[in-house]
């Protein structure tokens, strides 16, 4: 005889409960200047944003970003609240002098890695602690057509070791579309003769629809994107885009660039993923060398 006893609510306990606390999820953006990654950002949540703080309004401050820092935004779609925050950096390989022009980010990072470390093992720790870890680091390419710069390879190996890398290939709109296609073709075999491992990771745990899935993303990446902050009209209709000398890019549209991918791999496929490969991967590569070291 068996009765019912309700633990197959668990699932809508644990819904209730997270729904609650809410979501956070931090991306950095990292490229030259003028590649469009604040445009970028701001496209890729604008419509959802409920409020920002920590930085003014775009027309009151300067654009251009001297310093590492997180702006935070409350997106909300149907009851489910995420907390976004984006950390912009400094154009890095901008200067004549580039060396080690990688340290400050790489050291934000790492930094973000050992204040969560160090709150887990406090004695008195939090019951939820605040993650400020970076879960996304979208790498913006030039989009020369021509290759990789040998600094691009220096520094996205050394955010590969730290990050889940995301290159994109920045204002795609300056590339025909045969360019474009060489262009990403190129740099995908560029990253695997100088073994770049970016995002996403095979794993053992991963069921087949999961590895197909990521197979596809591979295959994508990486996203040749364009950014607009700006509404243009198609057809009557108002969208995101950008007029050029060949006509109007639609943002939204899959024919045009690779936006709503790159949206759609953040935000619907692999959110959840993101997140949780920082924590089990990357945190826990940065926590077992620090614990190693406070043994020895
Ligand atoms: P950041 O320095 O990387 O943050 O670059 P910004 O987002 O400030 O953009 C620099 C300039 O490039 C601005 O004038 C943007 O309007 C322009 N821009 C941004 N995204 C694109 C794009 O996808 N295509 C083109 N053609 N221009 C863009
Ligand atoms: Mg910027």
């Amino acid at each position: 005889l068996s009765q019912y006893v309700g633990f197959d609510s668990i699932t809508r306990q644990i819904e209730s409960k997270l729904l609650k606390r809410g979501f956070q999820f931090n991306v950095m953006v990292v490229g030259q200047t003028g590649l469009g990654k604040s445009t970028l950002v701001n496209t890729l949540f604008a419509s959802h944003l409920i409020e920002s703080k920590g930085r003014l309004e775009a027309h009151e401050s300067p654009r251009s970003t001297t310093e590492i820092h997180p702006v935070s935004h409350l997106v909300v779609e149907n009851g489910v609240k995420l907390r976004l925050n984006v950390i912009d950096t400094p154009g890095y390989g901008d200067q004549v002098n580039n060396e080690n022009c990688w340290d400050p980010i790489i050291k934000y990072i790492k930094d973000q890695h050992s204040a969560y470390l160090r709150k887990e093992l406090t004695a008195m720790r939090d019951r939820y602690i605040t993650d400020t870890r970076i879960h996304c680091c979208l790498f913006f390419i030039n989009p020369t057509g021509h290759g990789l710069r040998p600094i691009d390879v220096t520094v996205m190996k050394k955010l590969a070791d730290v990050v889940n890398v995301v290159p994109v290939i920045a204002k795609s709109d300056s590339l025909t579309l045969d360019e474009r296609d060489l262009f990403k073709e190129r740099i995908r075999a560029e990253m695997q003769y100088h073994d770049i491992r970016i995002y996403p990771f095979d794993s053992d745990e991963y069921e087949e629809e999961e590895r197909e899935l990521n197979e596809r993303i591979r295959s994508l990446i990486p996203f040749a994107v364009v950014g607009s902050e700006r509404n243009v009209v198609v057809d009557g209709k108002q969208v995101r885009g950008r007029k050029n000398r060949y006509g109007v890019i639609n943002v939204e549209n899959e024919n045009h660039c690779e936006f709503v991918y790159l949206r759609n791999f953040l935000t619907r496929t692999h959110l959840q993923d993101l997140i949780e490969t920082t924590a089990l991967r990357h945190y826990e590569a940065f926590r077992s060398r620090q614990l190693l070291a406070l043994k020895e």
